[in-house]
């Protein structure tokens, strides 16, 4: 087998920068990337064979554990009956029934292929409903690579200081109006210069782009009330938040009732999903049941439906987002006592199993503040974890993940190789 080495000089001849995604690339953080060869539980295995603890978990759909058995059985039946229809196929309708009885906001739900997929038809849908055409984003929000999206965004736009990309028309990039995140005075300042031409608002409800900073009391409420009051559209984008920070996700976690939803990741349990939903006056809009066009020849795919479905099933088991948020927690903790003890600046920001480490002795709040923290200690600090066997997502404007997998031993063993890696900076 290839060593890491040698899988990414092939890869950099075929694939732009050699990987398929920016931010797996590793370039914020230096060095080059691992090629994983498997996964099970807590753990990656790279191709040479050595193990790492991951807080990645593919991005946050692994919040079970990688490889799953009642996901990977799931999978292995549905595969008998053939990979894609071209037909609706029985899973699709339970998918849609479940997701329903899960999320209150959802009377109605489109199932697509990705989180970029979704956030693009829900502003279709936004923009269709309302007729108007502009949107808010918040800057250091991520909402995937639509045009519309690559403004002022996070993730790996904000890791790569190229917030706005070329190629995106700026007609387009007109329409979206910016605002700042945890400052409801910037979103009521856009909504009254120009609040008759706003169809929505999509706002990553606990912020996970700029690393991970959850709202501050009374954010979503004001969001809710200023949509409301202008008549637009409320988007929660909870493609990294739903099913995570709560089964209900973070509208459930923080009790905000948004007019559409975006979803991802964890209901596809790994495989290319996503979803948009939400209020039954929006929704039967969509094509056929509506005039505004959205399709997809692999959406509701059998072999994706039947491992979202599985893991769903795996997560809606009594406790198991409490005892995930309480792992979370203990994680959290015992970083903050390993910097401290090295006497390194650090804090910490959580919602759900879903948490943001910041090389800064404040809270942060803020996108401002997110980009004023130490990331070159950062920086440092993930090599010193990834030699010692611990993979925290590669870059410091990103989230990090827990699964149900992440037992005491592993936070054990985790906290162990913190000690050593803060001291060591
Ligand atoms: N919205 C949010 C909040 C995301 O975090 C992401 C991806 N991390 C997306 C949308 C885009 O999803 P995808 O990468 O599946 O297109």
């Amino acid at each position: 087998m290839s060593s890491n080495h040698e899988l990414f000089q092939r890869a950099r001849q075929v694939l732009p920068g050699g990987v398929n995604s920016p931010v797996r690339a590793f370039k914020s953080v230096g060095g080059e990337p691992f090629f994983t060869a498997r996964a099970d539980g807590a753990y990656l295995w790279d191709v040479e064979g050595k193990r790492y603890i991951d807080y990645v978990g593919s991005w946050g759909p692994m919040i079970a554990g990688h490889n799953h058995p009642q996901v990977r059985e799931a999978v292995e039946r549905a595969v008998r009956n053939g990979l894609s229809f071209g037909t609706p196929s029985p899973d699709e309708v339970i998918m849609g029934e479940t997701l329903v009885d899960l999320i209150p906001s959802l009377d109605v739900v489109r199932m697509v292929n990705s989180g970029t997929e979704a956030t693009m038809s829900a502003i279709r849908v936004a923009r269709g409903a309302t007729g108007r055409n502009k949107i808010i984003k918040f800057e250091g929000c991520y909402h995937g690579h639509a045009d519309s999206f690559l403004v002022k965004a996070g993730s790996g736009a904000l890791t790569f200081g190229v917030p706005t990309s070329p190629g995106v028309p700026k007609a387009v990039a007109d329409l979206t109006l910016t605002a700042t995140y945890n400052d409801l005075d910037s979103v009521r300042a856009l909504f009254e210069a120009e609040g008759a031409d706003i169809a929505g608002l999509i706002v990553e409800p606990v912020a996970g782009n700029m690393n991970c900073i959850p709202p501050s009391p009374g954010f979503l409420e004001g969001l809710r009330a200023l949509c409301d009051e202008f008549g637009s559209v409320l988007i929660f984008d909870e493609v990294m938040t739903g099913f995570r920070v709560a089964l209900g996700g973070a509208q459930a976690y923080y009790g905000i009732s948004p007019d559409l939803t975006t979803f991802g990741k964890i209901i596809g349990a790994g495989m290319p999903v996503g979803a948009y939903g939400g209020k039954r006056e929006l929704m039967e809009q969509v094509a056929p049941a509506g005039p505004i066009y959205q399709a997809g020849t692999l959406s509701g795919n059998p072999v994706a439906m039947a491992a979202g479905l599985a893991l769903l099933e795996v997560i809606r088991a009594d406790g198991f987002h409490a005892r995930l948020e309480q792992q979370t927690l203990n994680l959290l903790r015992g970083l903050q006592a390993a910097a401290d003890a090295a006497g390194v600046p650090f804090s910490t920001r959580q919602a759900g199993a879903m948490f943001g480490l910041f090389f800064s002795a404040d809270t942060v709040d803020s996108y401002a503040a997110a980009t004023r923290a130490d990331i070159a200690a950062f920086n440092r600090f993930f090599q010193a974890m990834l030699e010692r066997g611990v993979y925290l997502a590669p870059s410091a404007f990103e989230a990090g993940f827990l699964s149900s997998a992440h037992d005491d031993e592993v936070i054990e063993a985790t906290l162990l190789s913190a000690r050593e890696s803060f001291a060591s900076l």
